[in-house]
Order: C-alpha cells, then structure tokens, then sequence
C-alpha cells in the first residue's frame, strides 16, 4: 500500500496490515512467539537465508512488529523500514553501524540529550571523531563538512529550543563531499515533515513519542533506501535491541489516528504560541510557526505543519518556573512529549538533565524555561490554564516570596 492515491490519514490507518490479520479479525494480532516452526527443514533454511520470506526468530523479525515498520516505511515515503526497542537504540544502531574508527561525524549542538551524550561521551571512545556545530549557523555546518565528514547528523526542530535547520541545503552539502545523512524527525512527524524527499538518506523517531502518542511504550524506528536500513538492521539482529511486539501494537494503534492528533497539536500550538507570545510575563517564546522565529521562512518550506511543541521563558527564572509548573492542572509534569495529555517540564530536568549546567547554558537553555508539549485537550483550555498559572505565581505584584518553592495560599482557585 504506497501513498500513490491515498492520503497519508488513510494510509496511518490502512497501511501494513494487509497480509497479518487472520480469522476476519480486523485488528494486528500480537504475536507473541519467540521462534517460528518448520516442517520441512529446506523451507526453514530458505528463510533462514533470507531466500524467502519468513520469520524465524524475533529478535530478528516478527510478524506484528512487521506492521508497524510497514506503516512508518509508507508514511515516510521510503524502501525500507527497521525498528528497535527505544529511539535511543534506533540512534546508536544507524550511526555505529554506517561508522568505524577514523569516521567523522558532523552534528549540531542541540540534539536531543542522549544523542548528544553518544556523540560527546561514546563515540570517541571508538575513535569516531564527532564535532557538533552551533545549531542554526548552516555557515558552520557547511564549513565542517567541507572539512571532510562520513555522517551528517541533523535534527529539525530542535529540542528544546525549536531551532529549524534546512534539511535539503545540508543534504546537499552532505551528498558533495560522499556523507550520509540522518534526520531524527521524532519533533515534526511524518505528517508534518517527510526528510527523505528533502535529500537525507535515513530518517529516524522516537516512536515513544508523537507515533504512539499515549505515553505508554517505547520504541524506535530508521527508514531510508533497503541498502542502508539493512545494513542497520543487521547490526541490530546482533547487538539485540529489537522492539516488543506488544510495544509495537500499542504503536500501531496509536498511529491510526496520528493525523488527526498532529492536526489538533499543530492548530492548538499556533495558537498557544501567539498567546504566550503576547503575555507580559514571558520573556521569548520558541515556535517555529510563528513569523517572528528567525527561520520560519525554513520551516514553511520544508514542513507542511509546525508541531505540537511550543518552548518559552519566562520573568522571574528557576524559581517562577518552580511556582508555575505546579499550579498547571492541565499537564503532567514529566519526562516526555507527543502524547494526547499536555506534557510539561523544564528541560534542565528533562530532555538535558544529562548534561552539566554549563553545556545547557551554552546552549541557550535559560533558568526559566519551560518546554510544553501541547496535547490533544481543547486550546481555550490549555490557554486558560496557562494563564492561571501565570497569574498565579507572579512574584512581584504580591510581594509574596515563594523562593522556597511552596505553593501560596490559595492558589489554583482562581
Ligand atoms: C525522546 C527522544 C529520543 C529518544 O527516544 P527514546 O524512545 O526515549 O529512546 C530521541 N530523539 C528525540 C528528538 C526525542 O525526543
């Protein structure tokens, strides 16, 4: 089922689950079978062999796991699909197996936490030279490049700060002097941004995030040309990091209505955006929809929606942002995103609690900010909500010292 005729919500729904469903069943069975049997032994070693299709045993392949590569694979408009246990696994698996000692890896420095621990902390331990660029400075991206790379590591938006790189201008750049190119898309989706038709050569996810969308399985996934996802997935057949089916069900089920949700984030963020954007209490706000980012001209190019993830800072630093999270009765305050329910957390003790406080704040990760994943909740709500709790832990006006943290007297009933 390739996305020719059908939209890319039927194609979510559809995709992938042709041949699985058994008994008229009308949804993907988890199969749960370690191994898969044989008769006739020749028939065995044909697919063992990879001469026909077949499973054998699921660490390398298994039949519900199958689906949930399909429908990635179509949304992303590629030949090939893999899947891992966690997108952490995704991004270590692609980039060891396409590097070798003497390699050089070309990145930025907002990649997500732990991909830029891989880089700074891992690979030069095997002798993989990685240098990360400033993240939207394509001058120096291009003039690393230039200096000779074997990887290009790229990812748009960023996390936290929503920075937007021009995915086919580095591509190109890449392609001139031989280097690959992997996007992590985990931010965008597919349904907002398909990196592969703009020249990279794999795309990766968290698929714990916005392609499950319910906070409840991990998961990861690489699609690009079948020459290079195989020889990805061959490094995971061994190093061992395969996806539960269980986890891949529940990713498939959260995938049928992946459209629909990133639709909902997209409208409800830009509105989100604009509201934060003229409150008085925030200092800056980080959205790549909105006119004022510096390349929202980028962004408009290459995305065809601007995501469900709005960042901001706000007046009054560490401690305002310790008085407001909890006066939020709208979002949970925890370690992810892309799910149905608003998610919100300070990146310093999420996404990069990895890293010291100096590298965060080179990295432009202020004291006071605040990365809010937008869910699938009414915006009128979610804005209200904020504005309650911006209201509510103002310092200032009242006089009221919250540097300890505590919530004041009444709050949250207004
Ligand atoms: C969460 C995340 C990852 C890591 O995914 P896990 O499934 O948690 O291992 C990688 N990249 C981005 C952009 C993420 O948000």
């Amino acid at each position: 089922m390739d996305g020719e005729r059908l939209g890319i919500g039927t194609l979510a729904v559809w995709a992938g689950e042709d041949e699985i469903l058994p008994h008229g069943a009308t949804q993907v069975p988890v199969v749960h079978s370690v191994s898969f049997g044989y008769a006739d032994v020749d028939e065995w070693a044909e697919v063992a062999l990879g001469h026909r299709q077949g499973h054998i045993y699921s660490r390398n392949s298994n039949p519900t796991v199958d689906v949930l590569e399909e429908k990635v694979r179509v949304l992303e408009g590629a030949d090939a699909c893999t899947s891992f246990s966690t997108g952490m696994a995704a991004i270590t698996a692609s980039v060891l197996a396409l590097t070798s000692s003497g390699s050089r890896v070309v990145s930025i420095t907002d990649t997500y936490g732990g991909t830029s621990k891989l880089f700074l902390e891992i690979l030069p331990r095997f002798g993989i030279e990685v240098v990360l660029c400033e993240t939207a400075d394509h001058h120096a991206i291009e003039r690393e490049i230039d200096r000779g790379a074997d990887l290009v590591y790229l990812e748009s938006p960023t996390n936290p700060t929503l920075k937007i790189l021009d995915i086919a201008r580095l591509s190109a750049s890449a392609h001139s002097h031989g280097a690959k190119v992997i996007v992590d898309n985990t931010f965008a989706t597919p349904i907002n941004q398909n990196p592969l038709s703009l020249g990279a050569d794999l795309v990766i996810h968290s698929a714990t995030k916005y392609l499950s969308g319910h906070g409840d399985a991990l998961g990861g996934v690489v699609c690009g040309s079948r020459a290079l996802v195989d020889e990805i997935f061959r490094f995971r057949e061994i190093t061992g990091a395969s996806l539960h089916p269980e986890s891949a069900y529940l990713i498939i089920r959260g995938m049928k209505t992946l459209q629909l949700r990133v639709a909902r984030q997209n409208a409800s963020a830009m509105k989100i955006a604009r509201f934060l954007e003229d409150h008085e209490e925030v200092e800056q706000v980080f959205y790549p929809g909105l006119s004022t980012h510096p390349n929202h001209n980028i962004a408009a190019i290459q995305m065809r929606g601007f995501g469900g993830m709005v960042t901001f800072s706000v007046v009054g630093g560490f401690e305002r942002v310790r008085t407001l999270l909890p006066r939020l009765r709208l979002a949970h305050r925890a370690a992810n995103l892309g799910s149905v329910e608003t998610l919100v957390g300070p990146p310093r003790t999420t996404s990069h609690v990895e890293l010291s406080a100096d590298q965060r704040r080179s990295l432009g990760i202020s004291e006071g900010l605040i990365r809010y994943s937008v869910g699938i909740e009414d915006p009128e709500d979610l804005i209200a909500d904020l504005q309650g709790a911006l209201r509510d832990s103002g310092v200032r006006d009242r006089g009221v010292s919250l540097s300890d943290g505590s919530v004041a007297p009444n709050a949250g009933e207004r």
